[in-house]
């Protein structure tokens, strides 16, 4: 059979459409077998890689894209770049531990959960990005439908959750009780990133039910990294340089907690 043929029958596209510049590496750099073997056979797998990476970005539905790389720390100082350093290198995802991010609007927290979220995506987890209020749009209209079961279990296969704005819009004691539901379904088996505006303390508010409350936050935070960000908006920055706005509040210190 001919080469061509057989690379389009074996479906090995990649290695197809770079054939020319692996054959001329190879013979450029006097390779025996094996090693254009391998040089060929990893040009697949990266073309592979790669259109998988892009195929989980638009299935984590990302309302934007961010990276760790952009994201100014000088900016923020309250926040321990260490820490954020070490969570960019996914073991709470392996070990579905979650990460909890802290803080008043515009301090970088959805751009903090994306970036790591990015991360994971780019080492190959299936991750999903969704407000507190398209998931509670979900559960609620698949209870109604008759449909949750199937619901909760899709929402229980990506390796990484994300769930933003908690704590803008309290939740009826229906719409607690299902993302309780929820959290106990990824407890141990899958991570979560949860961004809010309000402290651990006004958690009862949002979820308007104390012993729910303290039921959620013990299956998020029994395996848990906080984030507490504390400086000031980065959306209010240029407004500030450029004189409309006060002095910037003198940073706090450093405060970040690992529970495991
Ligand atoms: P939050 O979710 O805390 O309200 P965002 O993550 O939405 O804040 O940040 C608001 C905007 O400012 C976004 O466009 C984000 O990329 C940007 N941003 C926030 N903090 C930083 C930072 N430290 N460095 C660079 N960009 C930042
Ligand atoms: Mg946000």
């Amino acid at each position: 059979m001919e080469l061509t043929a057989l690379l389009e029958k074996m479906k090995l596209e990649h290695l197809a459409a770079q054939l020319d510049t692996v054959c001329e590496q190879a013979a450029g750099r006097d390779l025996d077998f094996k090693a254009f073997l391998a040089q060929a056979l990893e040009t697949e797998y990266r073309g592979r890689f790669q259109r998988g990476t892009e195929a989980r970005i638009k299935q984590a539905r990302f309302p934007w894209l961010k990276t760790l790389e952009q994201f100014d720390f000088e900016f923020q100082p309250s926040l321990d770049r260490k820490l954020v350093r070490e969570l960019a290198g996914l073991s709470f995802v392996e070990r579905a531990h979650n990460v909890v991010l802290l803080g008043p609007p515009g301090v970088g927290k959805t751009h903090l959960a994306i970036a790591l979220a990015m991360k994971a995506v780019e080492a190959g987890y299936s991750v999903l990005f969704l407000t507190l209020e398209q998931l509670m749009t979900r559960l609620t209209r698949a209870r109604h439908e008759n449909r949750l079961e199937r619901t909760l279990q899709q929402l229980v296969y990506p390796k990484l959750l994300i769930l933003d704005e908690l704590g803008y819009l309290p939740l009826s004691r229906e719409e607690a009780s299902l993302f309780f539901r929820l959290l106990a379904r990824r407890y141990e088996r899958a991570s979560l990133i949860v961004t809010s505006n309000k402290s651990f303390l006004d958690w009862g508010e949002i979820f308007q039910d104390h012993v729910l409350a303290t039921a959620i936050l013990d299956r998020l935070l029994h395996h848990a990294t906080t984030l507490n960000i504390k400086g000031e908006s980065y959306r209010l920055k240029e407004k500030r340089r450029a004189g409309l706005l006060g002095q910037a509040p003198q940073p706090q210190p450093e405060e970040a907690t690992t529970a495991n």
